[in-house]
C-alpha cells in the first residue's frame, strides 16, 4: 500500500492490481523460462507478465506521468493474493478501511482484445459460489441391483445445473466465436456473453453411485 497526497480538497482515487500469479505449468509449455522475463518482437514474456504485474506498471506509469505529483490524492494498493481468491481481503479491508478510503477505485486487470488499442472495462460479474448437495437415498444399495431404477445423485444434479446455466438467448447468438476482434455481429454477442451475462462455472463435481449413496458420499443427517 503507498500513498501520494494530492492538493487540499482535491478526491482520493485508489488504484489497485495485484502482484501473484497463477502456477506456470509445465516448462514444456513455454518458450522461454516463466520466470525469467524475456522480450520477443518488442512484447514481454513471463509469467505474470499481463496478469498481473502489467497492471502494477500501468500504475506506476500513470504516476510517472505525473512526475509523482498527480492531480488528486492517491491510494496504491497492490494484493498478494488474489488468484487464490482474496481470502483474508474481506478482514484487511475491515482493518484498513480507514486507509484505502477513496472516492473512486482504478482497477489494472483486465484486458485489451488488441495491442496497441486501449480498453476500459465497464462491467464484470461478481461472484456467488455455493456448494451443492444432492441426496437422493436413505441407505446404500448395490448398483447392479438398483443402479437403473433408483436415482443416482449426480445424474440427478447434472440436468438440474443445466436448467439453471443461462444459456444463449442474445439475437444472433449462433455463433461460438468467443473472439471480439472483429466488429460483426456474432462476436459483438459473444463479447456480451462473455462480460454482461450472468455464467455458471461448476469448478468439481464428487460424489457416490447408487451403490454407495448413503454410505459416504451422502451421509442420512441424524
Ligand atoms: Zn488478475
Amino acid at each position: 500500500m503507498g500513498y501520494v497526497t494530492g492538493p487540499p480538497g482535491t478526491p482520493t482515487v485508489l488504484l489497485y492490481a495485484h502482484h501473484d500469479v497463477q502456477p506456470p505449468g509445465p516448462d514444456s509449455e513455454w518458450k522461454t523460462p516463466p520466470f525469467a522475463p524475456t522480450e520477443r518482437d518488442g512484447r514481454l514474456y513471463g509469467r505474470g507478465a499481463a496478469d498481473d504485474k502489467a497492471g502494477v506498471l500501468a500504475h506506476v506509469a500513470a504516476l510517472r506521468a505525473f512526475d509523482g505529483k498527480p492531480p488528486v490524492g492517491v491510494v496504491v494498493f497492490i494484493e498478494g493474493e488474489e488468484e487464490a481468491g482474496s481470502e483474508r481481503l474481506r478482514g484487511y479491508l475491515e482493518g484498513e478501511g480507514d486507509r484505502l478510503r477513496c472516492d473512486a477505485v482504478v482497477v489494472a486487470d483486465g484486458g485489451n482484445w488488441r495491442v496497441g488499442t486501449p480498453a476500459l472495462t465497464t462491467t464484470l460479474r461478481g461472484v456467488v459460489a455455493c456448494v451443492v448437495e444432492v441426496r437422493v437415498l436413505d441407505k446404500a444399495v448395490h448398483s447392479g441391483g438398483f443402479g437403473g431404477p433408483l436415482p443416482d445423485a449426480l445424474t440427478t444434479l447434472a440436468p438440474s445445473l443445466r436448467s439453471v446455466a443461462p444459456q444463449p438467448t442474445m439475437p444472433g447468438s449462433t455463433s461460438t466465436n468467443v473472439s471480439p476482434a472483429s466488429s460483426s455481429r456474432p462476436a459483438k454477442t459473444a463479447t456480451h456473453r462473455l462480460f454482461a451475462l450472468p455464467a455458471l462455472n461448476r469448478p468439481g463435481t464428487s460424489g457416490a453411485s447408487a451403490f454407495q449413496a448413503s454410505s459416504e458420499a451422502c451421509p442420512v443427517p441424524s
